[in-house]
């Protein structure tokens, strides 16, 4: 037998009285006492590598949250400790971030006041500390849980009316935090995202997943609630980083874009599955650079979009059952038409199909992070010892499990 590591997500009490003791730890007892807030990190259903193309994707917010404790300041100074991040406390002034000019960790918080600030909001310095049990890098999400917790603390002591009531959130001015929180990310932390997570995060509602449509920010909440069905959905954290990813991803978005243009489409989304991808897929063949990559690329879009619409379709229909085919057809088609999978995902997919699991795919952008399994719910136990299994005969790092719900949004 191995041994199955689980990632247990804090109760919201717990969370914040963790991130209180940090505040006090950090600025000590003086001083006003901060208000504390928290954000979701994301699993992605279906609907990979589409939201850059215009298309859908249908993320849940994970009972695994981000927290922050923070105080509005007078003057524009910015002072940041994070539990994650044992470097101790940080400084810097909010008029003094621009792209390029943050390091580390701290871009992410201090872009997403800087983002509000662009639009004119009024945002000053604050002091803020940070904890998560959402885990970095497993593809579940912590740079936007980070983002959108910090968001919603803003939009509370600043008073930009943007999150809503927690009773009534907000979409729209959700949408307009969101937003920031991609911008952030971009631009002052430098990483590429394309929106799926920040809108997972704080525009989901509990019980539901989001069906968002990336053309123009829309969303759906499809009801989801697998134990309802005696199922699971089981997410092995793969614990694998790969070399290289930052180029795969570009490289990725730049074929979709240039074949955007041979199409003369604004976005992949234009290109309807069956007879339009088909000649879609013609003229790549002639007119592309390297049309064999380009083919396949664009395939795995086109497909995928149209997956996300057949497996909506399913859970509208309760026929929750019968999802597990387009789990698989997704996998496979990231592993051969996108060529984002890497040998630890593909264990973790095999492994919890042959244990028993009606469908399984890599989820996130790829190169490692995580897998998800759909799972009879007396079957979780069994998977998880096949793939923890599967795993170290092979002498991979061992995975690491938690079976997700559909949880709230940032508030
Ligand atoms: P993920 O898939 O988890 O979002 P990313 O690479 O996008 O992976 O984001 C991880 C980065 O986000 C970390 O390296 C760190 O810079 C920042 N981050 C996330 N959570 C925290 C936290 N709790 N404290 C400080 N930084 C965090
Ligand atoms: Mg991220």
């Amino acid at each position: 037998m191995s041994a199955v590591t689980q990632i247990d997500a804090w109760t919201r009490h717990e969370g914040e009285a963790r991130v209180r003791q940090a505040f006090a730890a950090a600025f000590g007892a003086d001083g006003p006492e901060p208000g504390t807030w928290s954000a979701p990190g994301r699993v992605n259903l279906i609907g990979e590598h589409t939201d850059y193309n215009g298309g859908l994707c249908l993320p849940i917010a994970l009972p695994h949250r981000t927290y922050v404790a923070l105080r509005p300041r007078q003057d524009d100074l910015i002072r940041l400790a994070s539990a994650q991040e044992p470097d101790g406390l940080r400084e810097l002034r909010l008029a003094d971030v621009a792209p390029g000019a943050v390091e580390g960790w701290t871009a992410y918080v201090a872009g997403v006041a800087w983002a509000l600030a662009a639009q004119g909001l009024p945002v000053r310095g604050f002091d803020a500390v940070v904890d998560s049990c959402v885990p970095y890098g497993a593809g579940l999400s912590s740079s936007a849980a980070l983002e959108a917790a910090v968001a919603v603390a803003l939009d509370d002591v600043f008073d930009l009316g943007l999150a809503g009531a927690d009773a009534e959130p907000d979409d729209a001015g959700r949408t307009v935090l969101a937003a920031a929180c991609v911008r952030a990310e971009n631009e002052i932390a430098g990483a590429p995202t394309g929106g799926m997570d920040q809108s997972a995060s704080l525009r989901s509602r509990e019980g539901h997943a989001l069906l968002l449509d990336c053309l123009d920010s829309s969303v759906r909440h499809v009801p989801f609630d697998l134990d309802a069905f005696g199922l699971a959905l089981l997410v092995v954290d793969t614990r694998a980083e790969h070399a290289l990813v930052d180029g795969q991803y570009a490289a990725r978005r730049a074929t979709c874009e240039a074949a955007a243009r041979t199409l003369g489409v604004q976005s992949l989304r234009e290109v309807a599955p069956g007879a339009g991808l088909a000649t879609a897929l013609d003229r790549l063949t002639e007119a592309s650079d390297d049309p064999a990559t380009a083919v396949r690329r664009v395939r795995h879009v086109v497909t995928e979009i149209a997956r996300v619409e057949a497996l909506v379709a399913l859970l509208d229909a309760g026929r929750v059952r019968e999802c597990g085919p387009l789990l698989d057809a997704s996998h496979t088609s990231l592993r051969d038409d996108y060529e984002v999978s890497c040998l630890e995902l593909d264990v973790a997919v095999e492994a919890a199909r042959e244990a028993g699991a009606l469908g399984a795919r890599m989820t996130g952008g790829g190169f490692g992070g995580s897998a998800i399994a759909l799972v009879e719910r007396d079957q979780v136990g069994q998977v998880e010892q096949a793939v923890a299994q599967a795993f170290a005969v092979r002498g991979l790092t061992a995975p690491a499990f938690l079976v997700a719900t559909a949880a709230g949004p940032a508030n």
